[in-house]
């Protein structure tokens, strides 16, 4: 996928862990062969994670709350309510807010049940706000593979949000400093892209900003919706 952008592991310098779920770690593993990258994370899912790995990773620990720095990126790190050891989202941002470097920020905000009023704050706050929209109702009810403890799981206050609580959160807040949107997470089995289209389209004309799709799969990364 990087090589697909033009990008490569080479000019990787870190990445930021939001929790230890496999699907946002698997890849450590790789990682022996690229020493130079460093791994923040803070220390509940370096643990969890580091038992499981032949190698030693470059650890960067950062506190649950806290506001670091890495380079010239400015990293807000907040907790989320989902069922990992302690999972976090990430307000990032650059420049120093004159005409020459205006300041410029991200919310990387995946894997929550719900959303509390500070992580609200963290997303009104942001120029290009990632957000999933993890599931459709109707798709995870017909859903054959997983038990129903495993959707309940999904479902709940520490699950993931699904497309019409992500639409409705995105509606709420209507932030005019959003430039983009990106709709992130969906799942393979319980979300279509038909699902995500129809949950938003009541505010994608409404908003005056880009939203995009995120493709789980396929050739074509990102659908854009306005
Ligand atoms: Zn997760
Ligand atoms: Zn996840």
């Amino acid at each position: 996928m990087l090589a697909d952008s033009g990008e490569s592991l080479a000019n990787i310098n870190a990445i930021f862990l939001t929790h230890e779920h496999g699907d946002h770690s698997a890849a450590l593993k790789g990682l022996a062969k690229h020493p130079h990258i460093q791994v923040f994370a803070n220390d509940p899912t370096r643990r969890s994670l580091q038992r499981s790995l032949k190698h030693q990773i470059t650890w960067q620990i950062f506190e649950t709350g806290t506001t670091f720095n890495f380079r010239d990126l400015e990293i807000r790190s907040f907790a989320v309510p989902h069922d990992a050891q302690e999972p976090v989202g990430f307000h990032i941002s650059h420049g120093h807010g004159d005409l020459f470097s205006p300041r410029q920020s991200l919310a990387w905000v995946t894997d929550l049940g719900h959303v509390p009023a500070h992580i609200r704050e963290h997303i009104r706050d942001a120029d290009i706000l990632v957000i999933e929209a993890n599931y459709c109702l109707d798709l995870i009810d017909s859903d054959s593979k997983r038990p129903w403890s495993v959707k309940q799981r999904i479902k709940g206050r520490h699950g993931h949000l699904s497309n019409t609580a992500a639409h409705d959160l995105i509606a709420e807040i209507a932030s005019p400093r959003w430039q983009h949107i990106y709709l992130a997470h969906l799942s393979r089995d319980c979300n279509s892209l038909d699902a995500v289209q129809a949950a938003f389209a009541p505010s994608v004309e409404a908003l005056d900003c880009h939203i995009s799709i995120v493709s789980p799969g396929g050739d074509t990364p990102f659908i854009k919706l306005s």
